[in-house]
């Protein structure tokens, strides 16, 4: 095995129960994708193991996927059921998002027994009611219905900028829909806190009873990096061969690098196909201890750099681990962490030891 993706999941577990301390609310962990392609799996029965027992995903078949394994989990799909996956939800006790009046219409009636989560658009624009009286409207008529709205939610938009003012207007907009629809209906789901809303900490935010995030259970930060979250991906790939490039002579596809003087280049068996974004490029990987450039771009299957003296075939490249942070990512403004890691193709590859 050349490429190696190794994820601690003692590490996501050790992050979730941070989370939980620090917030002192419930964890609804968002596992949609896969679980940002870190295995859904494994991620659900890690969670569970540690206390956490809500999850939130976006598609139905992902909804079905833990339920059928971990029926004991309660799972929220975010996406809008269409068709045949309300009655799946009734089926397998999946709690469904109520978005519009709209959506409210058309399947009320194929809705006795679903929890519902109504979720407020305070400003993302995907999914969510808009307006109060309309959402005030259908609260009335969950209760008429006799139907089971269990939750109240929202997604804010714009947690992860510096300027948190428009935020902050995103945050009273949820607040003032609480006041207005909790005496209608007491909910026994509030949630709103994505990563980033969760290391605010906003008091504001305080009759939220559960928190909402994806990425920092898996140590990454949607804002600037954090001391107490421990990083659970680990890439790293073997050199495959090492070769002379004089000066003048180009690598790769096209004329986008050069050797300006006589060097040694290595080859890494691992490129975008592998997940690897080309972004990543202007980070350094590290052999022996030591940081290598990343030459020219990175190719489908494969990925140059430097090679100093003493690199040689057989050493192994530390891509992300100890050195270079999935984080620097996103604080240094080269690429989102979480697009990165979604990127990668665990799946391809066995879990092996720790690198
Ligand atoms: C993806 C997502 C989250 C989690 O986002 P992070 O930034 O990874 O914490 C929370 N809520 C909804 C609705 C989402 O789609």
């Amino acid at each position: 095995m050349k490429n190696r993706i190794f994820v601690d999941y003692g590490a996501v577990a050790e992050n979730a129960r941070k989370i939980v301390s620090r917030s002192g609310k419930g964890l609804f962990a968002v596992v949609k994708n896969n679980a940002y392609n870190l295995g859904l799996a494994d991620v659900t029965r890690t969670l569970l193991g540690c206390g956490v027992s809500h999850f939130a995903v976006t598609l139905s078949e992902d909804a079905v996927f833990i339920k059928e394994r971990f029926p004991e989990a309660y799972v929220l799909q975010l996406n809008p059921a269409r068709g045949e996956e309300a009655r799946a939800a009734r089926e397998m006790g999946i709690a469904l998002s109520l978005g519009s009046g709209e959506w409210f219409r058309e399947y009320a009636d194929a809705l006795g027994g679903v929890d519902l989560h109504m979720k407020i658009n305070t400003g993302m624009n995907r999914f969510g009611f808009s307006d109060i009286r309309e959402a005030s409207a259908v609260v009335r008529a969950c209760s008429a219905r006799g139907l089971s709205l269990t939750g109240l939610y929202t997604h804010f938009a714009l947690a992860e900028e510096a300027d948190l003012s428009e935020h902050s207007a995103h945050v009273d907009l949820f607040a003032a829909c609480y006041e207005a629809l909790s005496p209608l209906r007491s909910f026994r789901y509030v949630h709103s806190e994505n990563s980033a809303a969760v290391l605010l900490r906003d008091r504001r935010l305080s009759f939220c009873n559960f928190v909402r995030p994806g990425i920092l259970p898996f140590g990454y930060s949607s804002r600037e990096p954090v001391e107490w979250l421990s990083p659970s991906v680990f890439v790293s790939a073997e050199v495959i061969d090492v070769r002379p490039l004089r000066r003048g002579e180009r690598l790769g596809y096209g004329t986008g690098f050069t050797a300006g003087r006589d060097m040694r280049v290595a080859v890494l068996p691992m490129g975008y196909g592998d997940g690897l974004m080309r972004a990543r490029a202007v980070l350094p990987v590290y052999v022996n201890g030591a940081s290598c450039e990343i030459l020219g771009k990175i190719l489908m299957s494969h990925t140059f750099i430097e090679a100093p003296d003493g690199v040689s075939v057989g050493d192994v490249a530390e891509i992300y681990g100890e050195h270079v942070k999935i984080d620097a990512l996103a604080s240094r403004g080269i690429a989102n962490n979480a697009e990165q890691l979604a990127a990668l193709h665990i799946w391809r590859y066995a879990q092996p030891e720790r690198l």
